[in-house]
């Protein structure tokens, strides 16, 4: 059986978390809940790096053209006045787009987090997606308030500090892209693995 605490995930700080000098308190809140970090590394993107990183399936590109939806209707925005459309697939495919203008306007920082359920652990430090419904003491939650409706006016990504992989495949695929095969240093953390 896999060692349990030796599960990894994926993590991409985005260029407002960099410009926001979020660099070291991004890491210090995996590092305070046993996270072990064993990869990390500052670089500039390729847009074409950015374009195989995130999904190009109609599915993906519905559920991010949904969330747009779902955001307007809440707030009383009209889809189709703001974007000259209500089709989930077409709005999906111009958030797509705005996400590689804004993950290739500044150096990203990348890195490999291992531990006990590191997935859905770092997954719930970071908060969910859009910021502005983020619980406080989460790291969208506390340093931004972004959301589909002001970013969409906008024409740009939703500002949400980091990436996170969802699920332990898309963490082993996403490791791959970024790190290639072998990636990752091993040592033992006081107090978790030794
Ligand atoms: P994540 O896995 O939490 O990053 O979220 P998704 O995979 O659903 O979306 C990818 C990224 O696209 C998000 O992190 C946001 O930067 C951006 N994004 C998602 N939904 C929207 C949206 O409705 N409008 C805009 N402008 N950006 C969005």
């Amino acid at each position: 059986m896999a060692n349990l605490k030796q599960e990894r995930t994926f993590v991409l700080i985005k260029p407002d978390g960099v410009k926001k000098g979020l660099i070291g308190e991004v890491i210090k809140r995996f590092e305070q809940r046993d996270l072990k970090i064993v990869a990390l590394e500052m670089f500039e993107p390729s847009r074409d790096m950015i374009d195989n990183h995130y999904p190009k399936y109609d599915a993906w590109i519905e559920r991010v053209g949904g969330k747009t939806l779902s955001t307007y209707a809440k707030y009383g925005v009209d889809p189709i006045e703001a974007l000259g459309t209500d089709d989930a697939h077409k709005i999906g495919t111009m958030v797509r787009g705005w996400l590689l203008d804004f993950m290739t306007s500044a150096p990203l920082v990348r890195m490999v987090v291992e531990g006990a359920h590191a997935v859905d652990v770092v997954r719930k430090i970071a908060g969910p997606t859009l910021p502005y419904a983020a619980e406080v003491g989460t790291i969208r939650g506390d340093f931004s308030i972004d959301s589909p409706a002001i970013a969409n006016s906008e024409k740009r990504a939703v500002a949400n500090i980091l990436h996170a992989s969802e699920t332990p495949q898309e963490a082993e695929h996403e490791i791959k892209h970024w790190f290639g095969a072998n990636a990752g240093f091993s040592y033992k953390r006081f107090g978790i693995d030794e």
